[in-house]
């Protein structure tokens, strides 16, 4: 049996939160099959330092590619280097995040390793028989969940939502072994050369990273209306997230959509504001550590995953809510 594998992400020689989060999914998986996790590490001015943090969190062995020519994301390049990896190594499974990254770098090296990929799991497990990887993802517009495995190929490739999976708690002892990645040849070929970077410059959105997220849907009744939310996410030093419904009317842009076509978020206070709780919604809250709804429905199905619900007139409660933050804040 061969092992587990995750594909770490970096920015600036720095590892992104997400490559610590497949490693929480993967050593469940290595453990299970009784195999090493190894972590690919592909970029430039990655130090060793760096790699180890890792081990701290789950890791065995990191292989790692540094060049200049991997400094910035470029699909044919950084796949070129995990295919002659896979071809010496053969892994078992291969977890890679749901990011624009992972999922423009994923379907490639599937299509070239003549793998298949499980796009967005939200659960993965080892079959306990026939040793398969169990890739579980929500399917037909959310409603049902399937559960997909691929007995024929190897290795076995998925993608996982950010902030789907808890980080591991920190092992400091930990040590991986750093297996340096020469550089093949074939790496600097590539049909697109990248001529700069350019952050962003368009209407940003921290959802994902937010501890505190004051969410509206169709309830807000009207764009006028997101004010009433953003006042209470700006009390409250949040960030202001929305339904696909309220996205879809042009009252909140896309960035802000929460749930199985927008983005999953973990934050510790999700306030649900006038939101029903579609299965897809949902989809993307369940990792909150604390859900609050206010609703004016208490047979709001939002209402069955809310640690606290507040029954009424959201333009009676928010605006109440937020006097009394500012009250408090001010004290
Ligand atoms: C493939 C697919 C992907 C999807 N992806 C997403 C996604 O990523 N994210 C997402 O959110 N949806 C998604 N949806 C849409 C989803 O199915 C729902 O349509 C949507 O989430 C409903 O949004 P809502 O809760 O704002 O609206 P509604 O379902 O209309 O709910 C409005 C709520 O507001 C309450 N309300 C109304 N007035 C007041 C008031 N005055 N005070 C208090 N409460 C009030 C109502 O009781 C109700 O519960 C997807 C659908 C499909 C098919």
């Amino acid at each position: 049996m061969h092992d587990v594998w995750t594909i770490s992400e970096t920015l600036n020689g720095k590892l992104k939160q997400i490559s610590f989060e497949l490693l929480a999914r993967g050593r469940k998986l290595a453990d299970d099959l009784g195999v090493a996790l190894c972590s690919i590490v592909i970029g430039d001015g990655i130090s060793d330092e760096e790699a180890q943090t890792l081990a701290h969190y789950g890791a065995d062995v990191v292989y790692l590619a540094n060049d200049s020519g991997l400094a910035s994301f470029e699909c044919t390049r950084y796949a070129n280097v995990l295919l002659s990896l896979i071809e010496t190594h053969k892994p078992e499974v291969i977890l890679a995040g749901a990011t624009s990254s992972g999922r423009t770098l994923m379907p490639y090296v599937g299509i070239k390793a003549h793998a298949g990929l499980t796009a967005d799991c939200t659960e993965l497990a080892i079959d306990e028989k026939t040793k398969n990887l169990l890739q579980t993802r929500p399917a037909i517009g959310g409603n049902i969940m399937a559960t997909i495995i691929t007995p024929n190929h190897r290795p076995q490739m998925a993608t996982v939502r950010p902030r789907s999976t808890k980080i591991l708690e920190p092992d400091y002892g930990r040590k991986a072994v750093i297996q340096y990645v020469k550089y093949p040849d074939k790496v600097s070929v590539s049909t697109i050369s990248v001529t700069g970077i350019r952050p962003f410059e368009g209407q940003q959105s921290s959802i994902d990273e937010a501890e505190i997220i004051v969410s509206g849907g169709k309830g807000l009744k009207k764009k006028d209306n997101v004010g009433l939310i953003e006042e209470l996410a700006a009390v409250l030093g949040g960030e202001v997230g929305a339904t696909r419904d309220a996205v879809d009317r042009g009252w909140i842009s896309y960035p802000h959509q929460v749930g199985l076509s927008g983005k999953t978020v973990s934050p510790k206070l999700y306030l649900a504001v006038g939101i029903s709780g579609a299965i897809q919604h949902l989809a993307g809250i369940k990792t909150s550590e604390c859900i609050v709804a206010i609703n004016n429905d208490e047979q709001a199905h939002i209402l069955g995953l809310a640690d606290f619900a507040i029954i009424g007139d959201l333009f009676d409660v928010v605006p109440e809510l937020t006097r009394q933050l500012e009250k408090r804040n001010n004290a």
